[in-house]
């Protein structure tokens, strides 16, 4: 088989490229650059940064994706009830194996023997025996006895611990709360600014996306919620967590602590199949191109694991360091845009997006059904592509969960629901005006037009009418010339 010779270039990338902002490209020029090499979503890491500075690159980022005419979607990653260790004001704390060393809460600096715990409850919810992760798992501790408040431990894997390292508890059940003050602060001022989706950390059950539901509820806002899958307890309530969220990310990360490490690629596979029966768009996050913080040039098992999550068709991609602290942020986008490129070329020459070992979903209801005959349908008519309609972005969001192999374009009256569609699979979001709203030919034409979908063929489908609400659904399912 000759791939080269076959190769396949299509004119829209399908899998979305979401990129993290830091110092290395808050400014401007860095913004809108990075938008033009393809970037459909922009995450803002609550864990860093102050509110003002957030401000100012959600204010650049807008004003980019308007010079643009772009649709881009903003979210605010919260930070979660991350677990750190306090300061060391004479220097990073040595762990030697086999020493022993106590985790005191009651403190807030360390020093030989001694780490500073910023979560009170620590030695309440971890027992002997238990593992105590630090620096991203990269020092490892054994619980060998609680002594009040404070824990007693025998280090497993030594180096040097610095102020402010995370800390992992795989073993144990975490009580800390699921939104903790800073969240709930960095929430409100994320809502108030106008980010498109919320990102909850560490989430643990349904019950936990249901509280930030609430305090979204409760400021007047409807933003949709990403629920990081992240720890162990997720993956124990993970039908219920996807269930109570509007997208999920594999947040490899510290998932990869939290769970043996040669489970992630697995898990990953399982999360993006899953997402995607429940219409969910799911993002592949951590390390894609984790080299090219310092390199210029990704390595080949990064180019791989890019390549893996567009086969497996996941809604987007995520890029952390890379763009936010990393020397190459433009470099990172362009090569990710052309490994999701070529992988996505392999596919359309297979004749369709979906991995040849997953069938269509189980218990289809009638918008999936719809759905699902959409894609058959544009696929063997050869159609030049799918407009859908759509007030909320459900239509288009069920749709897309299909990955149908011909191009889709939603058309909202609403920017904010063409923004939030930027992540999902496939889909171009297009806004169109209330008069337009209805006359179907009339739209269609001047979509296809805009778009460029008419270059070698007549016919488009249309889609229409899904609701959330079960007893609304009246889809409607055309095949309009134009
Ligand atoms: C992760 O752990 O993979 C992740 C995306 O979360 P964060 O970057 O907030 O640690």
């Amino acid at each position: 088989m000759n791939i080269v010779a076959k190769r396949v270039s299509l004119r829209w990338r399908r899998t979305k490229i979401v990129a993290t902002l830091g110092p290395a490209s808050s400014d401007a020029k860095m913004i809108t650059d990075l938008l033009r090499a393809g970037v459909d979503v922009v995450r803002l890491n609550m864990s860093h940064g102050t509110h003002e500075a957030h401000r100012e690159v959600y204010d650049r980022v807008r004003a980019a994706a308007r010079k643009l005419n772009r649709h881009v979607a903003i979210f605010a990653d919260l930070c979660g009830p991350k677990i750190r260790c306090g300061k060391f004001p004479d220097g990073p704390l040595k762990l030697v194996p086999g020493e022993e060393v106590i985790i005191d809460p009651r403190i807030d600096k360390g020093g030989p023997g001694l780490i500073a715990s910023q979560y009170r409850a620590i030695a309440r919810d971890v027992q002997p025996g238990h593992r105590i992760l630090l620096d991203d798992g990269n020092l490892e501790l054994k619980a060998l006895e609680i002594q009040g408040e404070r824990i007693r431990c025998e280090v497993v894997f030594g180096g040097l611990l610095k102020d402010h390292k995370g800390i992992n508890l795989p073993d144990s059940k975490v009580s800390a709360s699921s939104l903790p003050p800073k969240d709930i602060a960095d929430a409100r001022f994320a809502i108030d600014l106008g980010v498109d989706y919320l990102a909850l950390s560490f989430v643990r059950t349904a019950k936990d996306v249901a509280g930030l539901r609430r305090l979204i509820a409760r400021a007047g806002a409807s933003t949709p919620i990403i629920a990081k899958i992240e720890t162990p307890e997720a993956m124990d309530n993970i039908e219920a967590i996807v269930e109570a969220s509007d997208a999920i990310m594999v947040a490899r990360g510290d998932l990869g602590i939290e769970m043996p490490a040669e489970q992630v690629p697995l898990i990953q596979r399982e999360l993006i199949s899953l997402a995607r029966r429940r219409n969910r768009a799911v993002i592949v996050a951590t390390q894609m191109l984790e080299s090219m913080i310092d390199h210029s040039r990704p390595t080949r098992a990064e180019v791989g694991d890019v390549a893996n999550a567009a086969l497996s068709s996941a809604d987007a991609v995520m890029l952390s360091a890379e763009t936010a602290s990393g020397k190459y942020p433009m470099r990172a986008v362009e090569i990710m845009d052309k490994v999701l490129r070529e992988a996505e070329g392999y596919r359309w020459r297979q004749g369709s997006f979906i991995p040849p070992s997953e069938t269509t979903h189980v218990d289809m209801n009638l918008r999936d059904g719809v759905a699902n005959a959409a894609a058959t349908l544009a696929h063997d008519l050869k159609l030049q592509g799918i407009i859908i309609p759509t007030l909320s972005g459900t239509t288009a969001r069920v749709i897309s969960s299909y990955r149908p192999t011909a191009p889709l374009v939603a058309v909202s009256t609403d920017a904010s629901v063409c923004r939030r569609l930027s992540l999902n699979w496939g889909i171009v979001p297009m806004t169109a005006t209330d008069s337009e709203y209805g006359n179907w030919p009339a739209l269609c034409g001047r979509i296809a037009r805009s778009c460029e979908l008419t270059r070698t063929g007549h016919n488009v489908l249309l889609v229409a009418g899904f609701s959330d609400d079960t007893k609304q659904n009246s889809p409607l399912l055309q095949v309009l010339h134009v």
